[in-house]
């Protein structure tokens, strides 16, 4: 295989304010507003045999992420969807992750943001799974995070912001540090939250639960392994989850566009095992994403 170039020197083509531009040229000044104050909102998505999965949920929640953080991206939803595809056929990718991203330019500076313009640029690759799949068959090791989800009343905590990864990059640097591929998150409350980058699931007695998305991302992928397992007829149980209640799971996933479908084996003291349930749902996501009918 080929050495692995850096992210800012590689072959293709990147949407960039309306535009492809070559993948080397698309690249910031670095008074630019997002750099200093993490004005700046992203997506990730997955294509699958050429077709960009929920895309216009992305392309919708990208426009709300840069309204909670007072901007409006000058494309319309279905703009934004349009140019993904554009992105996609002129790299001629089928199977890729694909990062739309909108900031606030270097047109000002100061934290007040104003005469700041916003921008949007989209870029996709071939990114294979998110953790390593030896690992992930047998349920990968989650760290319990330092950080906490912060409540909603000190962040905008419902926006895909970069500013709110800060947090999450911090406790995945410390979970792999300490050997495991990622970290477990509680809220502000103390309630179990999520993970770094995708929302967690248990099963207990043949019933699936859920946190209750109230200080952290609602995932796409949460809504649709919610949908999968409601059309198994499996209980689906959104609520406030506190630690305590951990050793009475008996299996534990985690979900995201990136993530997919990722089997938890063990977080911090607790451990699950990758039973039925959990594997259904995986297959049942995967026919899904490549336009498969999960079958009874
Ligand atoms: N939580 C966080 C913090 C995330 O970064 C992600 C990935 N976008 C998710 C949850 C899962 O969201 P989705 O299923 O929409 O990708």
């Amino acid at each position: 295989m080929a050495e692995q170039r850096t992210f800012d020197d590689r072959d293709g083509w990147i949407w960039f304010d309306g535009k492809l531009v070559p993948w080397r040229e698309a690249n910031v000044h670095v008074l630019t507003h997002a750099m200093h104050y993490a004005s700046s909102v992203f997506e990730g998505q997955r294509a699958y045999n050429g077709e960009i999965f929920k895309l216009n949920e992305h392309s919708q929640r990208l426009h709300k992420s840069a309204q909670i953080l007072g901007f409006e991206i000058p494309w319309s939803v279905a703009e934004i969807s349009a140019a993904c595809k554009e992105v996609l056929k002129a790299n001629k990718l089928v199977d890729a992750y694909m990062r739309p991203v909108a900031w606030r330019g270097s047109e000002a500076m100061g934290v007040s943001a104003q005469g700041t313009k916003p921008h949007l640029a989209i870029a996709a690759w071939e990114w294979g799974k998110y953790f390593d799949p030896k690992l992930a068959e047998k349920g990968i090791r989650l760290d319990i995070a330092r950080y906490r989800r912060p409540a909603p009343y000190t962040a905008p905590v419902h926006s895909k912001a970069a500013g709110l990864y800060m947090i999450a990059t911090l406790s995945r640097q410390q979970a792999e540090s300490r050997g495991y591929e990622d970290a477990l998150m509680f809220d502000w409350r103390g309630q179990v939250a999520e993970a770094t980058g995708a929302n967690a699931f248990f099963v207990r007695d043949g019933e699936l639960h859920t946190p209750t998305p109230d200080c952290f991302l609602d995932g796409i992928t949460r809504r649709t392994i919610m949908d999968l397992a409601r059309k198994r007829g499996v209980e689906v149980v959104e609520r406030d989850i506190w630690p305590d209640e951990l050793e009475s799971f008996e299996q534990m996933f985690l979900t995201g566009s990136a993530a997919e479908v990722t089997f938890v084996g063990s977080a911090g003291p607790w451990n699950f095992e990758v039973g039925d349930l959990s594997r259904q749902l995986a297959k049942d996501y995967d026919d899904t994403v490549n336009g498969r009918i999960p079958n009874a």
